[in-house]
């Protein structure tokens, strides 16, 4: 009911895609840049071993000594590991080059794909979690589809585009059906479009027909801005508000919490 303490927090979303370079990180920053500036409390988990979101978000290397890897194996609670950022509203749980070799450690322990989940159990103040995943479907991956309610999915304008999802929908389906039932695909986001390139125009239609309305109607351009702003320690959204790439996301947020929304309402 609405008057009991929440356990989790309102909604987690994973945001994968095993490959590398598709957008997952930028995404995730912006996004949740966009979901802060709306009032919301939102907590970013990075879970990739490159850091990129924690260093995009311009959070110092000597500030993640304590870091999401710490959480994972049990020897840190995930609010001590939560650092605040420069945008209001918004916070992260660093990742740390331990998170490699992570992997391996995991393999060994008891409930090895639930420990993101247990962890996230304990927090309990923020509208909307986002998990920025590594490149990869391993048990870093799993560990994010266990904690979250829904998994968002850049995918890049490309040829081999549909081909790699279908191994990452494979994956969402079989954890939903051995440790997360309600977990379900978010959506669809179509990254790096080439407006110029017909490929892109293809690969995007193919991906409409394929997936339907999961796919989002923002589509994120190719902008030069968005690769700059990272090396700032900024979201493009606070590096540049104005250019296209952030007018994307802008949009794509409005079109996220709009489904959110819904799914509140209906669920
Ligand atoms: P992932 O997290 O999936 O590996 P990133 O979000 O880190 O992907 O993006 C990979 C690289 O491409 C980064 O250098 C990023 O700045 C850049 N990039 C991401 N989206 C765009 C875009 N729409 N236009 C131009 N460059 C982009
Ligand atoms: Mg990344």
């Amino acid at each position: 009911s609405s008057s009991s303490a929440p356990t989790k927090p309102a909604r987690i979303i994973a945001i994968a895609n095993q490959k590398g370079g598709v957008g997952k990180t930028t995404t995730t920053i912006n996004l949740a840049t966009a979901m802060a500036a709306t009032k919301k409390k939102v907590l970013i988990i990075d879970l990739d071993p490159q850091g990129n979101a924690s260093t995009g978000l311009g959070i110092d290397r000597s500030a993640r000594a304590v870091n999401s890897y710490h959480v994972l194996i049990g020897e840190a609670q995930l609010a001590e590991t939560v650092l605040p950022t420069d945008i209001p509203g918004l916070s992260l749980v660093p990742s740390g080059v331990d998170l490699s070799g992570a992997e391996i450690e995991l393999v060994e322990m008891e409930r090895r794909e639930q420990r993101l989940a247990e962890a996230l159990g304990t927090i309990g103040s923020y509208d909307y979690v986002l998990i920025d995943c590594p490149p990869s479907l391993n048990l870093l991956t799993v560990n994010a589809l266990v904690a979250a309610h829904a998994v968002m999915v850049p995918l890049q304008c490309e040829f081999f585009a549909l081909e790699g999802i279908s191994h990452l929908v494979q994956t969402i389906e079989r954890v939903r059906q051995a440790l997360n039932p309600e977990l379900e695909l978010q959506g669809i986001v179509l990254t790096m479009f080439d407006k110029r390139n017909n490929l892109s125009e293809m690969v995007a239609a193919d991906v409409r027909e394929f997936f339907g309305d999961k796919v989002y109607k923002t589509v994120i351009p190719r902008n030069v801005r968005i690769s700059e702003a990272p090396s700032h320690g900024k979201p493009v959204l606070i590096y540049d508000v104005k250019c296209t790439g952030s007018e994307a996301y802008i949009h794509l947020a409005s079109e996220v919490l709009k489904r959110e929304r819904k799914l509140k309402a209906a669920g």
